[in-house]
């Protein structure tokens, strides 16, 4: 009976997660995503091929290359509904980005398609076996779908994915599991979220302030997650909203599994009072409206730089972005220097921008919180790159550990 793993990659850094996980002779991949930066980049290679993979969300830096490991090995995916549909739609996104920024991906379409054919899918509190270990998923708070692995064999083991423990607008905070060996995820290791009403409150008033004086609120967002969060939200205020980009499938993909939102209806609301950009003359019409939510959301591409070169001039509207935004990326940029490349190099925009904490993960404190009351024996942390921060309001009460990627360890 023993209990051992790997990271392939996703250990002392955000994205890249693939966790290999042996639990008394059965194999596991936890996750196997990539860094969507540019380039991207990967995990290393696996060791094996598991007995079977456990996708704990859709997100790229935990499901990238399932593809490339479907494309080649019959090995089964266990993940929920929506992990399957909005996966797949990232999938093909991702072929689609990649080709135009000239790098290439491991893996084709028709990787996707066969992947997508090993799915096994299973609701929350559904179970699986493998080799005697029982396999439970429950909800992880993080989107839609978003699933944690508890795997109980000789020992309890649970696998995070990404959590959040806060309610938002379309999931419930996850709550914490008793476990022996907890697997946890530390983005923001040493950081804490304002509070997450005041936040929603300050936006929609800044919003409207935008639009009372004749600008454009301009909205980047990520597809899966926050474009809804931020449509639910400006549902309430009247205001004329138009949606652009990929945001518009995910909704159809999300009410289309209503049993993985919070309030189903909110969602269905506030799709049906957002106007849809489909084409460029509706992109013209978008531009006379007053708050445009659009994709990227780190505004690396996506119908959002359109936008912004046809706003570039205009000192009354604003940006206001609504996610983290990666070193290295026009988001960033626009934040730490005011500048963004909009295809032709670094430049001043009049629009000034503002930056809205909405997001799907714990903070710090609530990480401390969830860890406390899984009351493991020992904790591995991963996906951080400061969980020394973590690990100094953990040490005492358990075993903290902080592997390498590519560090073999043994629990048990
Ligand atoms: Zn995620």
């Amino acid at each position: 009976m023993s209990v051992s793993f790997m990271f392939l990659g996703g250990a002392g850094e955000v994205g890249n997660v693939a966790l290999e996980l042996a639990v008394d002779g059965a194999h596991f991949l936890c996750d196997y995503g990539y860094a969507p930066s540019r380039p991207p980049s990967f995990p290393q290679r696996l060791t094996r091929v598991p007995d079977l993979v456990l996708l704990s969300h859709c997100h790229v830096d935990h499901s990238g290359m399932v593809p490339h490991l479907c494309g080649r090995s019959e090995v089964e995916v266990l993940a929920t509904p929506p992990t399957q549909a909005l996966s797949e739609l990232l999938a093909y996104d991702s072929l689609k980005v990649a080709r135009n920024e000239n790098y290439s991906l491991p893996y084709e379409s028709h990787d996707v398609r066969r992947a997508q054919g090993l799915f096994d899918l299973a609701p929350f509190g559904g179970n699986r076996e493998v080799k005697g270990v029982e396999v439970r998923m429950r909800p992880a708070g993080h989107v839609p779908g978003a699933t944690m692995f508890e795997l109980e064999g000789s020992r309890k083991v649970l696998f995070t994915g990404d959590i959040n423990t806060v309610d938002t607008h379309l999931v419930r905070g996850t709550k914490p599991r008793p476990c022996d060996y907890l697997f946890v995820e530390g983005t923001y290791a040493g950081r804490e979220h304002p509070d997450r009403e005041q936040t929603e409150k300050r936006f929609v008033e800044r919003v409207r302030e935008v639009v009372d004086r004749g600008g454009k609120a301009i909205v980047p967002v990520f597809a899966v997650g926050r474009t809804q969060e931020v449509l639910m939200l400006l549902a309430r205020t009247g205001l004329e909203t138009w949606l652009d980009g990929m945001g518009q499938r995910v909704n159809r993909i999300m009410l289309d599994e209503p049993g993985f939102l919070k309030e189903p209806a909110l969602l269905r609301r506030a799709e049906g009072r957002a106007r849809y950009v489909r084409g460029e003359y509706l992109r013209n019409a978008a531009m006379r409206g007053e708050v445009i939510v659009t994709t990227g959301g780190m505004l690396d591409g996506g119908p959002v730089l359109s936008y912004l070169r046809a706003l570039k001039d205009d000192r009354q509207s604003r940006v206001f972005l609504t996610g983290y935004q990666v070193e290295g990326t026009n988001g960033r940029l626009l934040l730490d220097r005011g500048l963004i490349d909009l295809g032709d190099g670094p430049q001043r925009i009049a629009p000034p921008v503002e930056f809205f904490d909405f997001s799907a993960h714990c903070g710090h404190g609530e990480l401390v919180d969830f860890i406390k009351g899984c009351r493991p024996e020992k904790v591995v942390l991963f996906h951080g790159d400061q969980r020394e921060k973590l690990a100094a309001d953990l040490e005492g009460d358990f075993e903290v550990l902080m592997p390498k990627s590519m560090e073999k360890v043994k629990l048990a």
